[in-house]
């Protein structure tokens, strides 16, 4: 089972990796998505913050830019990667239904890997669980919210998400955050600071939660934040060859350059930071489809016409 060449393969068909697909699509170029079905945000019933998509299911979202993506000429298969190359004259992906597919170029678009506390209850993440405060925060106004980590970073969640909670407990395993002056300020805004550690969780009907601690607490979470969940996704690191950069994450430039010259990365799955919610993630395959445009059509001349030109304000270089 193989496809025929294309120019750029993709691997992920979420936020980064649809919209750089229609992107380089535009531009005539021969695009295969390869991909499995579950996004990041599969689990909720509505996204925010997307311009355009307030309030859509993400199967509904998704679903339309699958079918934009078609439209320009997009292939899709939908299975698992489990290999990726690139050598000399190409890319090579390998994937568990036993196909294997070529290009020119590789993208990076798999998203991290979502990794959740064993004591979480069945089904509330996505629904009244979450790691940002931003996304499902407003749909939980006038709960009482839990905010549960190592230490600074769930502080910092709660007092991001304190205006919603009719009361708010962050619960941290770090004595030394309690004496911050961030836990300081929580508290000043109302919420609790407990030193402690949750080992258990039940839920009822609608998701929300009591969480049991170590130390013998119950903390009443109708809304729950577990900053940290995120984790790299590195599984096609060691065989391409990529460079990691300070935080651990695949290293990139702007426009998604990794240190291999035929593969990019983009989305929640490259090790830039600022990329975290739906839309940075489409961005960052916008920039590197735009990238991947420049490389095909300037070759060998690319670094030299980038030394040359005088770059827009806070853009940078083709080279990290
Ligand atoms: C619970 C939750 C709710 C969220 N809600 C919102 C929200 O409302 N608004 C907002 O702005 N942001 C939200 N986010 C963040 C948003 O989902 C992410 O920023 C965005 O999905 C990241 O896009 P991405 O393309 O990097 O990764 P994803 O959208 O996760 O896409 C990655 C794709 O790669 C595929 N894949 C991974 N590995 C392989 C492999 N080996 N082989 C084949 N395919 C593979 C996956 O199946 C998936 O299709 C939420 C996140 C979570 C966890």
């Amino acid at each position: 089972m193989s496809s025929p060449p294309h120019d750029v393969v993709v691997i992920g068909a979420g936020a980064a990796g649809l919209t750089a697909s229609v992107m380089l699509a535009r531009a005539k170029l021969r695009v295969l998505v390869v991909s499995t079905e579950n996004r990041r945000n599969s689990c909720v019933d509505a996204v925010h913050n997307v311009p355009y998509a307030e309030g859509v299911p993400p199967a509904q979202l998704y679903g339309t830019m699958e079918e934009t993506a078609r439209e320009y000429g997009v292939d899709f298969v939908w299975d698992e990667v489990l290999e990726a190359e690139a050598g000399d004259v190409g890319v090579a992906v390998r994937t568990r239904g036993g196909g294997r597919h070529t290009a020119d170029r590789l993208l990076l678009a798999t998203g991290p890997i979502d990794e959740l506390p064993s004591w979480l209850p069945e089904g509330v993440w996505g629904k009244t669980a979450f790691e940002c405060p931003f996304c499902h925060t407003h749909e939980h106004d006038g709960k009482p919210f839990a905010s549960v980590g190592t230490g600074l970073e769930a502080i910092g969640m709660a007092l991001m998400s304190v205006q919603y909670a009719t009361t708010m407990t962050a619960v941290v395993s770090d004595e030394n955050a309690a004496g911050t002056p961030m836990a300081e300020r929580l508290r000043q805004a109302g919420g609790t600071v407990l030193v402690d550690e949750v080992t258990g969780a039940d839920r009822d009907a609608e998701g929300s939660m009591t969480l049991y601690t170590k130390g013998g607490a119950e903390v009443a979470a109708g809304a729950l934040l577990i900053p940290g969940v995120k984790k790299h996704n590195l599984r096609f690191v060691p065989r391409l060859g990529l460079e990691l950069n300070e935080n651990g994450g695949i290293g990139t430039t702007t426009l998604g350059q990794t240190s291999n010259p035929r593969v990019w990365c983009a989305g929640n799955g490259s090790g830039n930071g600022p990329y975290f919610m739906w839309t940075g993630a489409a961005a960052s395959g916008i920039n590197a489809a735009r990238s991947i445009c420049e490389d095909i059509a300037f070759g060998p001349l690319l670094d030299s016409y980038w030394a040359q030109v005088k770059k827009a304000p806070g853009e940078q270089g083709q080279k990290a």
